[in-house]
């Protein structure tokens, strides 16, 4: 579902692709903004590709080193095995994007933090990285987006900002 987004229509746009390979693979579909997306299709047409030798195992192992870092100090570990190699398991790495995220745009993130993070802007588009440590395959393999205005949170119970009265009795007995 494509939502035109309401206010500010080119927020969080990545310029590059900060897992720095190749763009191409992604036929340009990175730059629209909707809400979820799935790149597994374009991921098997790769692979498909791949194995029948239309296209280069160095064009698609072409993980750069920022990337490979990105997977130890933020990575998810997987159970599923890399496509090219078949040794490797492959990481997936998130990384974020908005407006509101200022010089954080454009870095990965763990789930965790990404937890914490929703729940502190509005808008965050998170792009899902795999990639193998073994022969360095990577791929685009979800976009999402969270933040506040996506927390299905039933209108909060309001707590009207706990207005402690600290107006400490003075020790106003001078006598
Ligand atoms: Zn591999």
């Amino acid at each position: 579902m494509i939502r035109e987004s309401d206010k500010s229509s080119k927020a969080g746009k990545p310029g590059a692709n900060p897992w720095g390979s190749s763009d191409s693979k992604y036929s340009g579909n990175v730059q629209s903004i909707s809400a979820d997306v799935d790149y597994s299709l374009q991921r098997q047409s790769l692979l498909r590709d791949v194995a029948f030798g239309r296209v280069g195992t160095h064009e698609v192992c072409d993980a750069s080193p920022y990337l490979i870092n990105a997977s130890r100090f933020h990575g998810e570990a997987t159970t599923r095995r890399c496509p090219i190699c078949r040794r490797e398991y492959l990481w997936l790495v998130h990384y974020i994007f908005g407006d509101e995220l200022r010089s954080s745009a454009g870095q990965a993130r763990s789930q965790a933090e990404l937890a914490m993070l929703a729940t502190s802007y509005r808008h965050i588009d998170v792009y899902v990285v795999e990639v193998c440590r073994g022969c360095s395959w990577n791929h685009l393999v979800r976009r999402f987006a969270v933040g506040r205005d996506y927390l299905a949170q039933p209108a909060a119970a309001s707590t009207p900002s706990a207005s402690r009265d600290t107006s400490r009795p003075g020790r106003t007995g001078t006598n």
